[in-house]
C-alpha cells in the first residue's frame, strides 16, 4: 500500500501525525507544493515563504535518513491540487494520501476537492489532527457552540488534559529505500524576494534549531516568562512563533517541555510555566474561532455592528504607521522591528493594532494585512484574533473604551527606552524620560530626523469613543 505524506505547515518528521500514519501503511513518498500564486492570494510575506523554503530544505534532508524521498511539484493555485495530486497518485500507484489537518476555509475547501478527486480514482484521503491539541468542535460549551470567552474555553482544555495529555510521537523509524529520487528545494520562488542574511540569521531553519530553542527557553527563561513576556528589550518569550505557524514544531512538543519543568502541571506550580501554557491556549482559541465562526476568515468582524464604524480614509497617516513615522516613538521602534526582523513582541502587536484603530481610526483589516504580508510567524488564526481583540471588533475583545496609551506603555513596558533607541537611532541621545515623547521638548524643529506626531492622542482617543459610543446597539 503505497502511500504519500503531503507536507504542508507541518515541516518536521518528529511528532508528525500524518508521517507517522504513512510510514506505519506502507512504502511512503513525501510531496510539498509550491503555490505562489495562492500565497500572493493569501498575503504570505517573502520572509514567511523563504523561511518554509529553508525549512522544507532541513526537511529533505530529515527525510532522506528515513528513505523517505521528497518531491517538490508546482499547484500555482490550490485549485490545481487536485489535478497535480491526482496525476502524481496515477503516476505512483499511490494508495492513501495523508495529511495534517488545516483549518482555513480555503484550506478546508482544498481538502475536500482534492479528497473527493483521489476518491474517484480509489485513493484514499486521510486528515489528521496535529497542528492543535484539541480538534475544532471537540471544545463546544455546554449548549454545544464554540466558546467566545477564552477564560471559559481555557477552562474546558484545563479539563481535557486532567482527561489525558496529547502525547508526543517516538521518533519514525527509516523505511526500506524506495527506488525514487526526491527533486531539489528551490532557494526561491517568483514574486517573494528573499530576506536578508540577519533575519536569516535571526530564525534558523529546521527543527533541530526549533527544538533547541525550546529546550534552552524551558530551561532559561520560562520560571520568569510571566514576570519578562511584556518587556521588549528583554528576550523574555519564546520566539518560537515562526516554528509553530510553519509547524516546525508542535504544540505538543511545546506543552510537554513546559509540563515537564512545571512537574507536569498546567494549572499550578510555577506561574511562568502556567503563563506560557496559557498563551499555547490563546493560539489554540482563535483556531477554533476561525473553524466556529467563518465570518472572521471572510474579512468580516466577529462583532457585525462594529462594520457600522465609520473609518477614517486616511493613507498617508497609514503610510506613516506601515513605515514606522508616526512620530510616537514607541510605535515606530515597533513597527521598525517587524520590517527588520519579521516579527514583533506581543506586548507592542497589542500597541500598534489599537494605535492603528483607535487612534488613528483605520480599519482594523489594513493593519491585518500589512502583518501577514510581513511577519515570518503570520497566522489568519492568530492574527485575526488579535486585531479583532486590539479594535474591539472581535470575541472576548477589548472593551472599547479601554484604550492604551501609547505613551504611558511606553513608560511602562520600555521604562529606560531601551528597545526605542535601538529601533529609533535618531532618538538615541534622549535621557529615559524624554525618549517616550519627543515632542515635549518643544523647540522649532523637534528632534532633528525625527517626524511630529501625526496625531494629538487625547483628541484622537475621543474620537475614537465617539465613534464607538454611536455604534447601533450591541448583539
Ligand atoms: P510566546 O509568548 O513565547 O508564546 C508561545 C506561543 O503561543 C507563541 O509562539 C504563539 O504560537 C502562541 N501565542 C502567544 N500569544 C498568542 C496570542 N495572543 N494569540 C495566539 N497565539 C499566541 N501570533 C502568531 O503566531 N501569528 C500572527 O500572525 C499573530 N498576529 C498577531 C497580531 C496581533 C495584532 C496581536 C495582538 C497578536 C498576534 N499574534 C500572532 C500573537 C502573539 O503576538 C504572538 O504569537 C507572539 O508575539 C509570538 O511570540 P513568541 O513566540 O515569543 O510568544
Amino acid at each position: 500500500m503505497r502511500q504519500l505524506i503531503w507536507f504542508r505547515t507541518d515541516l518536521r518528521v518528529q511528532d508528525n501525525r500524518a508521517l507517522a500514519a504513512a510510514l506505519a501503511a506502507g512504502p511512503t513518498v513525501a510531496l510539498f507544493l509550491l503555490s505562489p500564486g495562492q500565497w500572493l492570494a493569501h498575503d504570505d510575506a517573502p520572509c514567511k515563504v523563504d523561511f518554509w523554503l529553508r525549512n522544507l530544505a532541513a526537511l529533505k534532508v530529515e527525510l532522506q535518513r528515513l528513505g523517505v524521498p521528497l518531491l517538490v511539484r508546482h499547484a500555482e493555485r490550490w485549485s490545481d491540487a487536485p489535478r497535480v495530486l491526482g496525476e502524481l497518485c496515477r503516476q505512483l500507484r499511490v494508495d492513501g494520501v495523508q495529511v495534517n489537518a488545516e483549518y482555513g476555509l480555503h484550506e478546508s475547501r482544498r481538502d475536500r476537492a482534492v479528497a473527493e478527486a483521489l476518491a474517484g480514482r480509489g485513493v484514499a484521503f486521510r486528515s489528521h489532527l496535529d497542528r492543535l491539541l484539541f480538534a475544532p468542535g471537540s471544545v463546544l460549551t455546554s449548549s454545544g457552540g464554540y466558546f467566545q470567552v477564552f477564560s471559559q474555553f481555557r477552562k474546558a482544555c484545563h479539563r481535557r488534559l486532567y482527561g489525558a495529555l496529547p502525547e508526543v510521537l517516538a521518533a519514525p523509524a527509516a523505511q526500506a529505500p524506495l527506488e525514487l529520487a526526491g527533486d531539489p528545494v528551490p532557494a526561491a520562488v517568483a514574486g517573494f524576494a528573499p530576506p536578508g542574511e540577519a533575519l536569516r540569521r535571526h530564525w534558523p531553519a529546521g527543527e533541530n534549531a526549533a527544538r533547541e530553542r525550546l529546550a534552552r527557553f524551558a530551561e532559561e527563561r520560562l520560571a520568569d516568562y510571566r514576570e519578562q513576556r511584556d518587556y521588549p528589550a528583554v528576550a523574555g518569550t519564546s520566539q518560537l512563533s515562526p516554528y509553530l505557524a510553519a509547524g516546525v514544531l508542535s504544540p505538543r512538543q511545546c506543552l510537554q517541555a513546559a509540563l515537564r519543568s512545571n512537574r507536569g502541571e498546567f494549572e499550578t506550580g510555577n506561574p511562568g510555566a502556567v503563563a506560557w501554557i496559557g498563551e499555547l491556549l490563546w493560539r489554540e482559541f482563535y483556531q477554533h474561532v476561525l473553524v466556529g465562526y467563518p465570518r472572521v476568515s471572510r474579512g468580516r468582524a466577529f462583532r457585525v455592528e462594529t462594520e457600522a464604524l465609520a473609518w477614517r480614509d486616511a493613507p498617508a497617516d497609514l503610510e506613516a504607521w506601515q513605515q514606522g513615522r508616526t512620530g510616537i516613538p514607541i510605535v515606530d521602534a515597533a513597527m521598525r522591528q517587524l520590517l527588520a526582523t519579521g516579527w514583533m513582541h506581543n506586548r507592542l502587536r497589542m500597541i500598534v493594532a489599537m494605535f492603528l484603530a483607535k487612534n488613528l481610526l483605520i480599519d482594523w483589516r489594513h493593519g491585518e494585512r500589512w502583518f501577514m504580508r510581513h511577519l515570518i510567524d503570520g497566522d489568519l488564526a492568530a492574527n485575526n484574533g488579535g486585531w479583532q481583540w486590539s479594535a474591539s471588533t472581535g470575541t472576548d475583545a477589548v472593551p472599547y473604551f479601554r484604550l492604551f496609551n501609547p505613551l504611558s506603555q511606553s513608560q511602562q513596558f520600555d521604562p529606560d527606552g531601551r528597545f526605542i533607541r535601538q529601533w529609533v537611532p535618531e532618538l538615541a541621545g534622549l535621557d529615559r524620560r524624554d525618549i517616550h515623547h519627543p515632542a515635549a521638548l518643544g523647540g522649532l524643529f523637534g528632534v532633528p530626523g525625527y517626524p511630529a506626531p501625526i496625531v494629538d492622542l487625547p483628541r484622537s482617543r475621543e474620537r475614537a469613543l465617539a465613534a464607538f459610543r454611536n455604534l447601533p446597539q450591541r448583539e
